[in-house]
């Protein structure tokens, strides 16, 4: 009798940690949900580019335009840069707008390339995607409106955000300078 009543009370404390945990990760939530909110409709220093459907399928390869015009996701593991390490700027493959910096580029264990931050704010949006009976956080080019991947508040600090984003979306482009000429 006494053991269980031992057990009831180990059960009940259990309880009551998981609730308050639960309620702490969703304030934590709603607040960076919020904050990205604020972020998505600050586009004004961005150029817009509209193109057609067509003209989309004919600039892109057919990886690229499934992942950036149709909201696609590569493979984990199999993209060109979920394990790269160069120095330097990643722009959007669609439109060639600034978007992460190698400084802020991570090893998540994802397998997509993971950032904690963007360049500039403006230069990408976000909204809520529904989609897979899950709700995530899409993040899109503020220039060209392509789908770029997700963002997540699981990130290391200072922003504690993770910004998953698809390999195909991107093209690096390297600031390393090189010493000399035939270094190529
Ligand atoms: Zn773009």
């Amino acid at each position: 009798m006494m053991f269980r009543r031992f057990l009831t009370s180990i059960i009940s404390v259990l309880l009551i940690i998981v609730i308050i945990t639960a309620y702490i990760k969703y304030h934590t939530l709603q607040h960076v949900y919020a904050g990205l909110d604020q972020n998505s409709g600050d586009t004004t220093m961005v150029n817009q580019i509209n193109k057609t459907d067509k003209e989309w399928q004919e600039s892109l390869t057919d990886e690229q335009y499934r992942v950036l015009r149709q909201c696609g996701t590569e493979p984990p593991y199999s993209g060109k840069y979920y394990d790269f390490d160069g120095e330097g700027q990643y722009l959007c493959a669609a439109c060639g707008n600034v978007l992460f910096s190698s400084e802020t580029k991570y090893h998540s264990g994802s397998g997509w390339p993971s950032f904690y931050d963007v360049i500039d704010e403006s230069n990408v949006k976000t909204q809520e995607d529904h989609s897979l009976g899950m709700k995530r956080i899409e993040v899109l080019c503020a220039s060209c409106g392509s789908h770029l991947g997700h963002v997540f508040p699981d990130g290391p600090n200072p922003t504690g955000l993770r910004y998953c984003i698809n390999s195909v979306a991107l093209n690096f482009k390297s600031t390393q300078k090189s010493d000399s000429t035939h270094q190529k």
